[in-house]
């Protein structure tokens, strides 16, 4: 069996009048991410992940923030369509894990659904798909509710 790992990071500005969506969710919040598409944070460093296992580059290469066709994007397509290019290379993911840095709102109660969402997605087992969250104790953007960061890990197999 071959095995390839992957990591992702992302970051987002946090503003009024947008919609909040995490790991493909809308959460109710006072404040939404700013992005060309929904800006799911997290599912774009998942993404980057799994494109960065396969070495295929990342999540701008394919789906550019300039083309009209991504505006306003549900990520959970890119998020579709990547676990797609994933297939075509041979490869099935293993397990995933991701860590978002937000202190308000309170993810806590949502990590199930997250989860849930995330491996509907990428037609996996709930059990390979872990969601954590942590602040940054007030410190830095995330810790001002400037914006939200997403890390994600991922191992392929072949
Ligand atoms: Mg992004």
């Amino acid at each position: 069996m071959s095995i390839r790992i992957g990591q992702g990071f992302d970051v987002h500005r946090l503003v009024e009048g947008r919609e909040l969506w995490l790991c493909g969710i809308k959460l109710d919040h006072t404040l939404g991410l700013l992005g060309h598409s929904d800006a799911d944070v997290a599912i774009h460093a998942l993404c980057d992940a799994i494109l960065g296992a396969l070495a295929l580059r990342d999540i701008g290469y394919h789906f550019p923030d300039t083309d009209p066709r991504f505006k306003g994007a549900d990520s959970k397509l890119l998020l579709a369509e990547v676990c797609r290019m994933m297939r075509e290379h041979g490869y099935a993911l293993g397990n995933c894990d991701i860590t978002i840095c937000a202190e308000r709102p309170k993810l806590k109660p949502h990590i199930d659904e997250m989860r849930a969402k995330l491996a509907e997605v990428m037609e996996t087992e709930v059990e390979n798909v872990s969601v954590k969250a942590t602040t940054t104790e007030r410190l830095g953007f995330t810790g001002r509710e400037e914006g939200i960061s997403a890390y994600a890990v991922v191992l392929l197999t072949f």
